[in-house]
């Protein structure tokens, strides 16, 4: 966490000399606190205060970019412990571990797999990240896997090898590919550290526990090599999580800037159901990348969604566009649905319409995002609401009838609404699973 305005002020020389444009010190260091001024614009700081200003200016956990064009991933750059705090603000990197042992066929095969593994949820498209090809045997073989792998996926690739030349072996094959180096130890850290910062590859630093991991990357920082992922090894989930959730709260309230880089997971589950467990364990906490083997979609989605809902900003539900909505081939006959702009609430309608396969009008309300019930609740869903709607978005031009359906969990409203809007008000089902047997015999 960075300094507090009163925290610096008891840096600055307190002459209120106002040369800084500012009439005290202290609303100087307000400002400086609220990142609104440089700290150039007092020109009486000690060096030391610089360094200290200048290292409290940094973000507390590094952003960290690996990957390249449009499937590139950013990750790092957190400020909070808890998403209610503000939000979280990289989502954890989903990625698979290919063995380099598999044969062509299977690796081929394998990443076509993984290149499908997308999703559409409430309007927003759900993808993976990453493929690590692990080595198993000697260098070419290693080298021939990655070349098949980057030929057959534009997804990030980590590079998983102890072994230096066909480390550099998979660098030089992928170069403009920024791969993700997987990783450097106690024991090959000078050999490992030198080939990331030749070709400026993010790198993994790896130790038994938190204390090893963080000398290790004070070593690789002092050798120029900043751009790291921090991982602990492979522990029981308890024990893990207790490292990631340390490992941030040292970096973010403690400024342990030998942690302040965004961590990295590797799940070695055979059990499918108890891999998705403990990846989405990682995902809550803290984890920027969980690299897993199990590639089906259904353990996929759950990570997706999961993943889609921790990083969702919790003070901004996910809304879309209020407006009238045509699904499928509507004529002036078809029927209209009410509903809000909560993504949630419209989709789920929307998918239970598609399902009816008949043509309907959805009006989403703009209700800030709100769902069903609490908009209601909160007075957002309101029949003056709704008319003011069905009038913006022209329902009256759309449609020769006269009849609304409102969701059913709001059907006390019918009477007023029907009053205001002049619509006559179908109550429809209270769940939308009910609106394809609904619309049919409507
Ligand atoms: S220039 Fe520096 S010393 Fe002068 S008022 Fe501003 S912060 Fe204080």
């Amino acid at each position: 966490m960075g300094l507090s305005g009163l925290d610096i002020y008891k840096l600055l020389p307190k002459t209120n000399c106002r040369e800084c444009g500012f009439a005290t010190c202290l609303a100087f260091a307000m400002q400086l606190a609220k990142k609104a001024v440089g700290i150039d614009k007092c020109p009486h700081l000690t060096a030391e205060v610089q360094d200290k200003l200048e290292a409290q200016a940094l973000p507390p956990i590094k952003l960290i970019t690996m990957g390249s064009g449009d499937k590139r991933l950013e990750i790092g750059n957190e400020t909070v412990m808890f998403r209610h705090e503000e939000k979280f603000h990289r989502p954890t990197g989903i990625g698979f571990i290919l063995e380099d042992n598999l044969s062509d066929g299977e690796i081929k095969a394998k990443v076509e797999k993984i290149n499908q593994l997308k999703f559409e949820r409430v309007g927003q498209s759900l993808e993976v990240n990453l493929v690590a090809i692990r080595q198993n045997n000697g260098s070419a073989r290693f080298i021939d896997a990655v070349r098949l792998v980057s030929i057959t996926t534009p997804l990030v690739l980590v590079l998983m090898t102890n072994d230096a030349q066909a480390l550099k072996g998979g660098l030089e094959l992928l170069k403009g590919r920024n791969p993700l180096v997987y990783h450097a130890t106690k024991e090959n850290l000078n050999e490992v550290s030198k080939l990331a910062k030749e070709y400026k590859a993010p790198l993994v630093v790896y130790g038994e526990d938190l204390e090893q991991v963080s000398g290790l990357a004070v070593a690789l920082a002092s050798q120029g090599v900043n751009d790291l992922v921090i991982e602990t090894g492979k522990k029981g989930i308890c024990e893990k999580i207790g490292d990631l959730t340390q490992g941030r709260r040292l970096a973010l309230k403690k400024s342990d800037r030998s942690l302040g880089y965004p961590s990295l997971a590797v799940i070695e589950q055979d059990d499918p159901y108890e891999e998705v467990q403990e990846a989405a364990s990682y995902i809550s906490k803290y984890a920027g990348i969980i690299l897993m083997k199990g590639v089906q979609p259904w353990q996929v989605l759950a990570l997706l969604t999961f993943r889609q809902n921790i990083y969702t900003d919790p003070q901004k539900p996910l809304q879309i566009e209020p407006k009238l909505y045509p699904i499928g081939q509507v004529n002036d006959k078809s029927p209209v649905l009410i509903t809000t702009n909560f993504s949630l609430s419209y989709y789920t309608v929307l998918g239970e319409v598609e399902a009816s396969k008949i043509p309907a009008y959805i009006i989403s309300v703009d209700t800030e995002g709100m769902s069903v019930l609490t908009a209601w609740a909160a007075e957002k869903f309101t029949p003056h609401k709704i008319t003011e709607s069905l009038n913006k978005f022209g329902i009256k031009e759309a449609v020769s009838h006269k009849q609304l359906v409102i969701p059913g969990y709001v059907a006390v409203m019918s009477g007023e609404l029907q009053d205001e809007s002049g619509f006559e008000i179908i109550v429809g089902p209270k769940e939308a699973a009910g609106i394809p047997a609904f619309l049919k015999n409507l």
